[in-house]
């Protein structure tokens, strides 16, 4: 064999060679199963009893052993109320990449004329600025910390919350939108087939598989849950851990509500956001 025709066929391996590699690469790639962002809305901190209540410890606690990041739906009524201890315990969150998020001033709802109102609806225009404002205003000056997201108490809106939310430019993203009025905001919609609890308030492992199964080709699924009900019952808080195990499992990307808007903008960076 003279060396032009060792060089041909070692080229020829070669080509042979990078095509296998590739093509079993575009198959992989073809076969493996969509993942979407995870972006867990947890909801309702409150300062209660003169601390944290521990069902937001325990949420905390197993999520940092796991490596995976939250999101906390702050009322915003407890930063009138909180001590130093809440305040320092809602900082480390932060520090540690948990998006706080606007859930509201009060969470309250009252009966006018016989018809139930609850916060962001069926309240006047101004009466939601205000309470919008509020919690924005002490997240700032309690905290330090710029609120980047809003999700309603009981995610109910009207057509009133829209504009008020528009006064509020640092608000980008707007979980759970219910209200069909249209927002400068940027929409995380609600899938409510998939979701951490099924009723609220109660974990359940098998219906949140069933709905992760039948929506996991969605760019991002956000599902809620209340830690602060987890705890008193140690099925709820099993059929919890059960969801995130399979999450990891899965390998999806847990993200937040503020950095998938920064992702989807195209900006890679907090800082280069004015
Ligand atoms: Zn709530």
């Amino acid at each position: 064999m003279n060396n032009w025709t060792t060089i041909r066929i070692s080229a020829f391996t070669l080509i042979l060679l990078l095509c296998f590699t590739g093509c079993s690469d575009a198959n992989k790639k073809q076969t493996e199963p969509p993942k979407p962002y995870i972006i867990l809305k947890l909801d309702d901190l409150k300062f209660e009893d003169g601390l944290v209540h521990p069902g937001w410890d325990q949420v905390v606690s197993y999520l940092n052993e796991k490596a995976v990041i939250g999101t906390i739906g702050l009322i915003g009524e407890s930063l009138e109320e909180g001590d130093s201890t809440y305040f320092d315990w809602i900082k480390a969150r932060d520090q540690e990449g948990y998006e706080i998020w606007h859930h509201g001033y009060c969470h309250c709802k009252r009966m006018r004329d016989e018809k139930e109102v609850r916060e962001y609806k069926g309240e006047p225009f101004g009466a939601q600025q205000t309470s919008l404002l509020r919690t924005h205003h002490l997240a700032k000056e309690k905290l330090g910390i710029t609120l980047r997201s809003f999700g309603a108490p009981y995610n109910s809106t009207d057509e009133c919350t829209p504009p008020a939310l528009e006064k509020i430019s640092d608000i980008k993203v707007w979980m759970y939108k219910e209200t069909t009025a249209p927002t400068d905001k940027f929409e995380l919609n609600r899938i409510k087939a998939v979701n951490i609890e099924y009723p609220v308030h109660v974990p359940d492992f098998e219906q949140f598989k069933a709905g992760y199964d039948a929506f996991r080709t969605e760019p991002v699924l956000v599902i809620q849950g209340h830690p602060r009900s987890w705890v008193e019952d140690l099925n709820r808080w099993e059929e919890f851990k059960k969801i995130i195990d399979f999450l990891l499992q899965k390998q999806v990307t847990f993200i937040t509500p503020y950095e998938y808007y920064l992702m989807e903008m195209g900006k890679t960076s907090i800082k280069n956001v004015p």
